[in-house]
């Protein structure tokens, strides 16, 4: 994991923060959050950047599994539909 910091031009208006899922606003730089291959997972906000890098590492860790967990458990499954002649 870990964090990059990026000149925002492009984007404007608000973005939901990548760890905790807050809408923030944008600001002139995004900070980005990284995976180990250099992958971008998402932005986060400042308030989670306040918190620490060490603590946004866990949240998202933690955050990422749950959503694994919900989406298993969402997933949609087959329909019965009645079929009707
Ligand atoms: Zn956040």
């Amino acid at each position: 994991m870990q964090l990059q910091i990026e000149c925002n031009s492009l984007k404007q208006g608000s973005q939901a923060c990548c760890v905790c899922s807050q809408l923030f606003e944008l600001g002139q730089a995004k900070i980005i959050l990284c995976d180990e291959q250099g992958t971008a997972r998402g932005e986060v906000c400042p308030s989670c950047v306040h918190n620490g890098f060490d603590w946004i590492k866990q949240e998202f860790e933690s955050s990422t599994s749950l959503r694994k967990i919900a989406y298993n458990r969402y997933r949609p499954t087959k329909l019965e539909v009645p079929v009707t002649a």
